[in-house]
């Protein structure tokens, strides 16, 4: 643990010198004006970045100072680059390449549209991350993971996956279902001295627990009593009510107060459930509808008799209406990224060579080429969009004018018409003459804060030595660690033996138990953006010694390489029947908040109220078609 830690000294050598390379031409005096293009250094690999990625340090200054009026003194007049397109779109997350690639469709491959983004990397969201280890390539996924319940998709969303040449059926024999238990490694749960008396890891699933596991725990009687109580309950707590009246009971009532006040479970018991909601909402039982998690599976609601699917007045969350039997294999060793790759391949086919899913996976991206040369579809990274408007008056109006910052630069752009697809909340200071209800709806969709950390091991003996393969960990700093899906695709060969170099995944969701949903996402929010890499570093290292250490983990020297990929605006946020609505479908604010505006529509998974890959896909249509011809 006391190691001085080389790695972060070069990977703050690293920001520096990328730093210094951003910095806006022409404000160091000695220079001359030099064009701000970093993507045309042969170095310049986002990927490979290590640190803090995900919303990297400098993606966001620029919106941060527009939200708080602060911008206008820092830039000067912008410069009029004198370029027109048929279409800009803002955003280059799925929802934005998609829009790109559904306006070429409609209008031809010949359509000038170009495509601005903030970050230094395609994707949003979908973010590729990749190691080096000896002379292998590590891949892993810095965000979006897999491609959820693909059979469920639109017929809109199942066509951009064909266009793209993916055959979801490939990831039956891609991702190795049954390699860690070959392996005797199964799942695992951690609890953490600070909340349960001492540091232990208990082999087991927190999804079904028993009496022996339960005993091997560092739990009290009663807990342990209490615990099992849910797994094993079958009593009707609402008699005389029907299917549908008590699921309107459950969906006012969060997990946690259903399992205090329904069924009755000691306070000590509380502490091994409140984590298990986060991978899906980002905050823990005490801000999720009891009647979700009926619908997720959870325990202690056996003996009510629910019907299937939604009650009268409250939405299943549309994950759970999809979620048929479809297993969870669906998975890129670089997440969706690979969507986000793919389509910037039918965008641009010099960036990315190859022509299938599977050559996909090693191809290395020509971040020179996505802003270059006679394509008609151009990418353009580092560049933040801080106003659009029309040129004239809305309802008349033939073109709309774009304002990005580049390299410390205001520049405008012309385009027949303008996709929205970045998020809710920044629209209204991009668009301020938008209505009023439909800017108040726009800032509605707060978007929930989250952590996945990717750490590169040497080996994972250690772990192996546990006999575990993914741990939950309830109340420590990372919530779940995991090592990663076992996929091999194309040239990708995943880490088969514990001998062999690896990514572990860790899970952090900054939530603050006690607020309202939206409330603990602000405050995460803020929290993630004030932790410096070092206090996520420090975390990690003290967890993994914790829960491997007695397997010989030693995070001096198995650790090779850490990313943090902090997404402070995450998941597009879901409306949650403790606090939100009930509204008529039309009013929701995703619906007010998505209407068209003159030549300037909004797609973003946020216009869907619907954290997925498919939302972003079938948003991008909707926004396409109301374009005006
Ligand atoms: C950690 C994580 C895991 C996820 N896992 C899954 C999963 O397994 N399966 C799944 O289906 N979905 C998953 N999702 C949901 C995911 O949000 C969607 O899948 C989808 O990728 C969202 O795409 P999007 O284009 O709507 O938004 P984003 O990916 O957020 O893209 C929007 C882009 O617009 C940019 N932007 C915003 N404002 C501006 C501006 N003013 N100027 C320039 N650029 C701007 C943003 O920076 C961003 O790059 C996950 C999300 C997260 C955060």
């Amino acid at each position: 643990m006391n190691l001085p830690i080389s790695r972060r000294d070069f990977l703050d050598g690293m920001a520096i010198a990328l730093g210094a390379s951003m910095l806006p031409a022409g404000c160091r005096p000695d220079e001359p004006e030099v064009p701000f293009a970093p993507e045309r250094d042969p170095r310049y690999y986002p990927p490979a970045l290590t640190g803090l990625r995900g919303n990297h340090p400098g993606s966001f200054d620029v919106a941060h100072q527009l939200r708080d009026g602060t911008l206008r003194k820092t830039l000067g007049r912008p410069h009029d680059t004198g370029e027109r397109y048929d279409l800009v779109v803002v955003g280059a997350g799925i929802s934005g390449l998609s829009a790109a690639h559904f306006y070429r469709k409609v209008h031809g491959e010949a359509a000038q549209v170009l495509v601005l983004d903030n970050h230094d990397d395609i994707g949003g969201h979908a973010k590729r991350n990749e190691f080096t280890a000896g002379d292998r390539t590590l891949i892993g996924y810095g965000g979006t993971e897999s491609i959820e319940s693909p059979a469920q998709y639109s017929a809109v969303a199942k066509g951009v996956l064909a266009d793209l040449g993916i055959e979801v059926r490939r990831f039956y024999t891609a991702f190795d279902r049954h390699r860690y238990a070959r392996l005797g490694l199964g799942p695992g749960i951690f609890f953490d001295r600070e909340t349960f008396g001492t540091d232990r890891l208990v082999r087991g699933d927190a999804d079904a627990v028993s009496r022996t596991l339960l005993q091997r725990a560092p739990l009290s009687a009663v807990a342990r009593r209490d615990i099992l109580k849910v797994f094993q309950d079958r009593q009707d707590h609402f008699p005389g009510l029907t299917s549908d009246e008590k699921k309107t009971r459950l969906a006012r009532l969060s997990y946690r107060d259903y399992l205090l006040t329904i069924l009755h479970l000691a306070p000590d018991a509380i502490p091994f459930f409140q984590s298990r909601t986060h991978d899906l909402y980002g905050v823990g039982i005490d801000a999720v509808p009891a009647f979700d998690c009926w619908g997720l599976g959870y325990p202690g609601f056996a003996g009510l008799h629910l019907a299937p699917g939604s009650g009268p007045g409250i939405g299943l969350t549309p994950l759970l209406e999809m979620n048929e039997a479809e297993p969870y294999i669906f998975h890129f060793p670089d997440g969706n990224a690979s969507i986000a790759r793919l389509l910037v391949r039918r965008l641009l086919p010099q960036a990315l060579p190859g022509r299938t899913m599977e050559d996909v996976v090693t191809a290395r991206l020509d971040y020179a080429t996505l802003d270059a040369g006679a394509a008609p579809t151009r990418i353009r990274l580092n560049s933040t969009v801080v106003r659009v408007r029309h040129v004239g008056d809305p309802g008349s109006a033939r073109e709309v004018e774009i304002t990005y910052v580049r390299g410390g630069r205001a520049a405008t752009v012309r385009a027949g018409a303008c996709v929205l697809a970045g998020w809710h909340v920044m629209i209204p200071y991009l668009c301020p003459e938008l209505p009023e209800r439909q800017r108040t709806a726009l800032s509605y969709a707060v978007k929930v804060p989250l952590v996945y950390t990717n750490v590169a091991l040497r080996d994972w003996k250690a772990i192996a030595k546990a006999g575990v393969a993914e741990v939950v960990a309830p109340s420590s700093y990372y919530y779940r660690v995991s090592l990663d899906f076992p996929v091999d695709l194309g040239d990708y060969r995943s880490s088969r033996t514990p001998a062999e170099p690896a990514v572990l995944k860790l899970f952090r969701t900054p939530c603050h138990p006690g607020l309202p949903a939206r409330d603990q996402h602000r405050a995460g929010r803020t929290e993630l953006l004030t932790t410096p890499f070092a206090t996520f570093e420090h975390h990690l290292r003290d967890q993994l010694t914790r829960m491997f250490g007695a397997g010989g983990f030693d995070p001096a020297t198995d650790i090779t390489a850490i990313t943090v990929n902090r997404w402070a605006h995450g998941y597009a946020y879901e409306y949650n029947s403790l606090w939100d609505g009930p509204w008529e479908d039309d009013q929701r604010p995703c619906v007010v908040a998505r209407q068209p505006f003159g030549r300037i529509t909004i797609a973003n998974s946020d216009a869907g109220a619907f954290a997925y890959t498919n939302s972003a896909i079938d948003q991008a249509w909707r926004a396409v078609q109301e374009l005006p011809a």
